[in-house]
């Protein structure tokens, strides 16, 4: 560690290194480590310490408190308590030892999910890089198979991969903790242990003293894949009254609150009012993750509950999904939005479109009509909000690490082509719903692109308006640089007709506006795994080819190209909506099919792949298990 970490240390700290050196000496195992047992070092830059070293105000105050709290705690402790710190201490301090392999280049990948577990399945083993993963959530999960795992239609343990498993193939280290800063500067990622990582074993009040819970980690280059958080847009009670949908805890309390209601509702002597306020489910947003938990739901109900549960429930069961939008799915193709919106009405899901969420209070949504103003309750039994998400605190700390004015965007970490984060002189990347990659403007060389195909002179002569073929052939001389401008190009017929006003000729004047049109409409990549997925690989891609060589990983020429393959949203009864680019859309059961196929084998591993689909034939033969286990 530098000499400033130890210079800061408390003598607690110090007495834990001391500690640290003879377990090291001893060549213990590494805690929590991969594979890699470089020699002990000291000195070595991948030192993990329970420092208290930071310039910065928010880092010092936490050393601060580190250094006194360690001291008085260990004081007010049992004697049992103390000694099981102590010997933690010697634990977490032998992964001291644990060093980078010298001549590698240190990365450091936030995150165990889309992006980060294709980021690192893609990076070679053994290869010219020293890779430790820290992320709070030891596993991967399978977030297109969530609302499955809600309703028991496939089990939890199927769509969750270990994160250790590729991270010991591909000889990396781990680290269960969330970064809790960066400091871009000193290339330093601060981290902090999990609270569920230390549960059991102590109590929070002593886990939050222990001095190893917070550690800094040197990287050359770090990997941010932190995804985002819910959004609840500052609507009034959605944190205290609605459950969010985003991870693996989340299914298992949807699966558990549901079984919950029909068994209250089953009671003797339970008013039939409060039997169907029980039985009313409300999802509010109406995007694919809405849309599927409603349709895993509708089948539960109506596959499995209808057949355990008395008979006379089903009639107070009423399932509601909340939009903002005319339509369900409204972001697919308009036929998709139609047929979709018109299957769940006819299968009896009450669809309150066209309605603002202005309120959720215990028990009860309050929604406006966008078109009438008007204001009306819904009350509910279980509510869940299944829309927007915002920016990950960590990247805040990120953002606000990195020179002024070089993060404009305060929604997401801004990447250049290559998934650099701009302004961290190429120290750090992002990757999936935390990265949004910066869209060069074509604007600022329309004249450039007009003069070349206009044959104009420097002084500003030019020889002829552009003809269909010109801007043709403008806009894919500037496709290198401005990759939507190809797809302009492709209907160049449109185009050129709405921009000259059905003329024949295009004049510069014009063809700026098309430009700033069509810059317009430049969208970021949408918040999907299948985004993530394919930035990880490209990542991954780029990192192997560089080899570690710092020029070649800092070089222009790289650029990250998004290929949509196409979306699918299950909508229940076994069926499901395909919008597959190049193909005609496929509806109903037999783009459920696809859907059912697509999810199995796009899972991470054959293990997995292997576990949902025996999950899924076991529910269609047994039904789901509607017990309520814990
Ligand atoms: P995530 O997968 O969210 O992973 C973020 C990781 O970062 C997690 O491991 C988290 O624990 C970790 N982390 C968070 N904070 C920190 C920190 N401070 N330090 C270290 N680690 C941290 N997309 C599709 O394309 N198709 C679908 O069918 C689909 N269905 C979905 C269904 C549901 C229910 C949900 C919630 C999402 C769905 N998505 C789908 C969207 C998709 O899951 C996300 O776009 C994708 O997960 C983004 O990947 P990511 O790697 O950016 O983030
Ligand atoms: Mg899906």
């Amino acid at each position: 560690m530098p000499g400033t970490t130890h210079a800061l240390m408390s003598a607690v700290a110090r007495h834990a290194v001391a500690q640290c050196v003879v377990a090291g000496r001893r060549r213990v195992g590494g805690h929590g480590q991969g594979p890699s047992l470089a020699p002990p070092h000291r000195g070595g830059a991948w030192g993990v310490s329970a420092r208290a070293a930071s310039a910065s105000a928010s880092s010092a105050s936490i050393g601060a408190s580190m250094t006194t709290t360690t001291t008085t705690t260990l004081r007010g402790m049992t004697t049992r308590a103390m000694a099981s710190v102590s010997q933690a201490q010697t634990r977490a301090e032998v992964s001291q030892v644990d060093v980078a392999t010298p001549g590698k280049k240190r990365v450091v990948v936030l995150g165990s999910g889309w992006g980060a577990i294709s980021f690192v399945k893609s990076l070679e083993a053994n290869g010219p890089y020293d890779v430790t993963l820290v992320s709070p959530r030891n596993y991967f999960l399978y977030t297109p198979l969530l609302p499955g795992a809600a309703t028991g239609a496939v089990e939890d343990r199927s769509i969750v991969e270990p994160i250790r498993r590729p991270i010991a193939a591909k000889g990396m280290r781990y680290f269960e903790a969330s970064a809790v800063s960066v400091d871009a500067a000193k290339r330093t990622v601060r981290c902090r242990g999990s609270d569920h990582t230390f549960r059991g074993a102590y109590t929070k009040e002593q886990s939050d003293k222990a001095p190893w819970k917070t550690f800094d980690l040197e990287y050359d280059y770090l990997v941010t894949a932190v995804g985002a958080v819910p959004n609840t847009f500052g609507v009034p009670g959605v944190e205290e009254n609605c459950m969010f949908f985003k991870e693996i805890g989340d299914a298992a309390r949807f699966r558990r609150e549901v079984n919950e209601r029909f068994e209250c509702a089953t009671l003797p002597g339970v008013p039939r009012e409060r039997i169907k306020e029980l039985l009313t489910f409300v999802v509010i947003g109406a995007g694919p993750t809405g849309v599927e938990l409603a349709a895993e739901l509708y089948d539960m109900v109506y596959q499995d509950v209808a057949k355990t549960f008395p008979s006379r429930l089903l009639q107070d069961v009423n399932i509601q999904i909340i939009d903002l939008q005319e339509k369900i799915l409204s972001a697919y193709d308009r036929r998709i939005a139609e047929y979709a919106t018109d299957f769940f009405k006819r299968a009896n899901i009450t669809c309150l479109l066209g309605a603002i969420v202005k309120e959720v209070k215990e028990g009860c949504v309050v929604i406006q009509d966008k078109e009438t103003g008007e204001v009306k309750d819904v009350p509910f039994g279980l509510a869940v909000w299944c829309t927007g998400i915002k920016l990950n605190p960590l990247c805040e700390k990120i953002i606000e690490t990195l020179p002024e004015g070089s993060q404009e965007n305060k929604r997401s970490l801004l990447c250049d082509k290559s998934l650099r984060v701009k302004g961290s002189e190429g120290s750090i990347f992002a990757i999936g719903d935390c990265a949004t990659i910066e869209r060069p403007r074509s604007l600022a060389k329309a004249e450039d692109l007009y003069r070349e195909a206009a044959r104009c002179t420097p002084d500003g002569d030019c020889e002829i308006d552009l003809g269909q073929e010109g801007v043709k052939k403008a806009l894919m001389a500037g496709k290198e640089e401005f990759p939507h401008l190809e797809e302009i190009s492709n209907r160049v017929d449109d185009v050129f007709k709405q921009f000259t006003d059905g003329g024949s000729r295009m004049s510069f004047p014009q063809f700026r506006n098309m430009l700033e049109d069509v810059d317009k409409g430049l969208r970021a990549l949408p918040a999907t795994a299948q985004v993530a997925k394919q930035e990880g690989q490209y990542l991954a891609a780029f990192f192997n080819e560089c080899a570690g060589d710092e020029a070649k990983l800092k070089a222009d020429d790289a650029r990250f190209d998004y290929v949509h393959k196409g979306s699918l949203a299950y909508i229940g009864k076994d069926a499901a909506v395909a919008d597959i680019p190049g193909f005609t859309i496929v509806k109903g059961i037999a783009a459920g099919l696809i859907w059912k196929s697509f999810e199995t084998i796009s899972q991470v591993s054959p293990r997995n792949v292997l576990l949902v689909a025996a999950d899924m034939v076991r529910t269609k033969i047994f039904g789901r298990d509607i017990s309520r286990i814990n």
